[in-house]
């Protein structure tokens, strides 16, 4: 089969090799319809993220329709599924308690050693996402092999079109779980930093919370003016002094909650921005965190800060004073999609929730290289990219 493959720091290719087959009873195959590059797939297409192979397919957002099912999938060939980016064994402590982006299950032993050191513990399994996380291969290419078929994909009805239901996989329920981590009171003024797909869709959920004001900073405008159509108020950082605008917003307060959905590549102007530039070139692994930091100086005394942003390693200068001195919660973590995956259907069935307006590009999978090189270059324009490796070359 084709796949996207990493060869190395911005080099990806569409490469031939070997198609997947059902290694455990409950796995299921899947043919790939449509899949998604993501913003965090950024991350690794700029090599931040360590335990990266040459050869590794990529691709965490995707759905298709099941070919093979292992003996133990509850699927049935010919379904029409998507399937979430963490995969989740349904079975262990954490799965129990819906806490499926923690599970115990999903990565294998002898991955585990990496994150256990950084974190404490294992990270659980995610498709498409280097050695931390199980080595998985992702759903950029025709067929990917699903573990835990029987807990993760939801099967969804043949009237929706992929592109409605397509960001079931990660980014709607990022956003809405976002929304979700800051607490959202109706009445309540809340900033978004970061206007990409999860930053929008975060601001569609806590409108759709009842948030009396939204306010979305970023730099590019015509991501501005999306969360504009949305209902937000909006900030260009480049022409506005963030911190002062948001007092005033606020009436001298500051905002009640605030969502960082930036992470680890955040752009910045601070001199302590540049030196943690600097030591991520150099391998030190200090993850850029500025609009973080922004966000924490914000919010008001007992705000609520909700991180949906990756993080991966450390950060310098944390500003922990300001989260005790100002009593803040903090909220964060990997998405626990399949908790949120069947409401949020309903939800587009019902016409509440509509995320298609965020696709900007459609390419077949053969230009995937493509596609990761303007999403990187040209983040204005190209605010989403959906592959679909049933497309024709040259047709988009
Ligand atoms: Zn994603
Ligand atoms: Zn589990």
């Amino acid at each position: 089969m084709r796949a996207l493959t990493w060869q190395g720091t911005q080099k990806v290719s569409v490469e031939t090799v070997p198609d997947p087959e059902i290694v455990n009873p409950r796995d299921a195959i899947i043919r790939v319809t449509a899949t998604a590059i993501c913003g965090s797939d950024l991350h690794l297409y700029d090599g931040v993220i360590p335990a990266m192979r040459p050869g590794d397919i990529l691709g965490h957002e995707f759905m298709g329709e099941v070919v093979e099912t292992g003996t133990d999938s509850t699927l049935q060939m010919g379904q029409r599924v998507v399937v979430p980016f963490t995969i989740s064994c349904g079975g262990c402590f954490h799965c129990r308690i819906t806490q499926f982006s923690a599970c115990e299950n999903s990565n294998p032993v002898e991955k585990q050693d990496m994150s256990e050191k950084l974190y404490g513990h294992p990270m659980a399994g995610i498709f498409g996402y280097s050695h931390m996380t199980g080595g998985y291969s992702g759903g950029q290419a025709e067929y990917v092999r699903v573990p835990f078929s029987d807990v993760g994909p939801i099967v969804v009805p043949d009237h929706l079109d992929d592109e409605k239901v397509l960001f079931l996989s990660d980014i709607l329920p990022t956003g809405w779980m976002a929304a979700e981590n800051a607490e959202i009171q109706p009445d309540d003024t809340v900033a978004v930093w970061g206007c990409g797909p999860v930053g929008l869709f975060a601001i569609q959920s806590a409108i759709a919370m009842g948030a009396a004001r939204v306010i979305a900073i970023d730099h590019y405008p015509h991501r501005l003016e999306l969360a504009k159509q949305l209902g937000a108020e909006t900030i260009n950082f480049r022409l506005t002094d963030v911190r002062e605008a948001l007092m005033e917003m606020s009436g001298g307060i500051g905002v009640d909650a605030v969502i960082d959905a930036v992470g680890m590549e955040s752009h910045g102007f601070a001199v302590d921005n540049v030196i943690d530039i600097a030591k991520q070139k150099v391998g030190i692994g200090a993850d850029r965190a500025s609009a973080l930091k922004q966000a924490i100086l914000a919010v008001r005394f007992g705000g609520r800060v909700s991180v949906p942003g990756v993080y991966g390693g450390m950060t310098d200068k944390f500003p922990l004073g300001a989260v005790m001195e100002k009593g803040l919660q903090l909220r964060t973590g990997q998405t626990h999609v399949q908790r949120y995956m069947a409401d949020l259907l309903a939800k587009i069935e019902g016409g509440e929730i509509d995320t298609t307006f965020l696709i900007s590009h459609r390419l077949p999978l053969e230009e995937a290289a493509d596609g990761y090189k303007c999403f990187k270059e040209a983040q204005d324009s190209w605010t989403k990219v959906v592959l679909k490796p049933g497309m024709a070359a040259g047709t988009a």
